[in-house]
């Protein structure tokens, strides 16, 4: 059980340093009783009292690990309710559903086109993390080669899926290196479940009627000695699918109940007929609160937007996202293409640099460091000013690249036009549009 803030102030040094960041012990004690602050940050906590509080200061949904190699992904570790609180830490995980009974040359080509949906946003590499392997006729020989299939032809990471131990055993002899997610013990199987999870150091989701359910069944394989549990409270009506996914988390989070404090999964592919529909199951789970989301494909379409969504969801919002400063070329320029200049929000270069992209033209866009902000704001806070961008633009190493001396500033920015010039003599600077919208147009013409 999580100790409170006054359990916790009793066992710090009570010194009130202020090392940590806060003014006092007891103001420490509060936040990591909270989960707003990490035991780490207090350097004077004695062994005795690390080993007391490592359970109040461990994040009331735990952090589970799924996977091996460059897709291995945690799921959990939450510690708000809302983001606005704070922060989502790791987000939710994308699998796609495969039948044991599939051929090995079919298998191989939906690798091949998954593997495929991979998207290059704000720097990072958005792509799905899973593929469910799911016993479809309780056949252990097939359930075990398609696992090993994907296991070892592909990056991905697997969830194995089926009720019988015998099957589970040997899918897990086919791919344990790869730290699959057994899928999923219940009341009935959980012996034996728990028996192959615990030998094989494996993540098990446990599935049950009922929240009331899965919390005596995530107590019994807590008393096991299993720690990475991932919940399936058993619901496939989404209304009250998604109430049992707020109530876990509330009471994970709000009444310290460590009994379900773990990652949920949630399965649009069983509640849905058509993709479509699976899609906007998975994108209520993405808000709230699914660490794995399985659905019964992975196409771009759909995959996408889930993608993009889970991208702004999983953002720290008080720390704006924001692209490095330097020289992006689009569209192959050279020495006579247009140079334009803007912000390094993330999201300022992400339309920007789309819009250009579309209008085909070759052009050097530079990216100015604005601490994150878009043009407007970072202009009114003194974070885009013209001295500033026109030093920026000589340091930047873009003469070396063009033999014209010409820049386009934002149109929101247009009052900075002066300034710009008199850093950079000789250059015209000509202002471009306001909205990206009309970047392609003013890139033509
Ligand atoms: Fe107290 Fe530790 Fe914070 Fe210092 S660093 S104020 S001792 S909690």
């Amino acid at each position: 059980m999580a100790l409170t803030g006054i359990q916790i102030f009793k066992l710090l040094p009570k010194t009130n340093c202020k090392e940590c960041g806060v003014p006092t012990c007891l103001a420490f004690a509060m936040n990591l009783a909270s989960g707003k602050a990490e035991l780490d940050s207090c350097p004077y906590v004695s062994d005795e009292a690390r080993e007391k509080l490592s359970e109040a200061s461990a994040p009331p949904i735990r952090p589970v690990v799924v996977g091996k190699g460059v897709r291995k992904a945690t799921t959990g570790g939450e510690t708000v309710q809302y983001r606005h609180e704070k922060t989502f830490y790791n987000p939710t995980l994308m699998a796609a559903q495969i039948g044991s009974d599939i051929a090995a040359a079919d298998l191989e080509s939906k690798l091949k086109g998954w593997n495929a949906l991979q998207f290059e946003r704000v720097g990072l590499n958005l792509r799905p993390e899973l593929v469910a392997v799911k016993d479809v006729d309780g056949n252990a020989d097939a359930f075990a080669a398609a696992a090993k299939q994907v296991a070892e032809t592909s990056e991905f990471n697997l969830i194995l899926m089926t009720e019988d131990a015998e099957v589970m055993k040997a899918g897990v002899a086919a791919c344990a290196f790869k730290r699959p997610l057994m899928y999923a013990a219940t009341e009935a199987t959980a012996d034996a479940f728990g028996a192959i999870a615990k030998d094989n150091d494996l993540p098990l989701a446990i599935k049950a009627e009922s929240i009331d359910g899965l919390t005596a069944l995530s107590e019994k394989l807590t008393g096991m000695g299993l720690k990475d549990l991932v919940l399936d409270p058993g619901s496939r009506d989404p209304k009250q699918s998604n109430e049992d996914m707020i109530a876990i988390r509330r009471a994970a989070l709000k009444d310290g109940n460590r009994a379900v404090g773990f990652p949920t999964i949630a399965l649009p592919c069983e509640m849905a007929s058509n993709l479509d529909t699976e899609t906007m199951l998975a994108a209520m789970y993405v808000a709230k609160y699914g660490g794995i989301v399985v659905l019964s494909d992975f196409a771009g379409e759909s995959l996408f937007p889930l993608l993009l969504e889970r991208l702004n969801i999983f953002t720290d919002p008080q720390r704006p996202m924001t692209v490095t400063e330097g020289i992006y070329p689009v569209n192959n320029p050279d020495e006579n293409s247009r140079v334009l200049v803007t912000t390094n929000f993330a999201l300022t270069y992400f339309i920007v640099s789309g819009e250009i992209e579309a209008s085909k033209v070759p052009t050097w866009l530079l990216i100015k460091d604005s601490e994150g902000l878009s043009v407007l704001t970072a202009w009114a806070a003194g974070k885009f000013a013209g001295d500033d961008v026109g030093m920026f633009v000589k340091k930047s190493g873009i003469t070396d690249k063009i033999k014209h001396q010409e820049l386009v500033i934002p149109g929101y920015a247009a009052a900075i036009v002066g300034d710009v010039e008199e850093e950079l003599p000789g250059w015209t600077i000509t202002v471009g549009p306001r909205e990206a919208a009309h970047i392609p147009g003013f890139l033509r013409a």
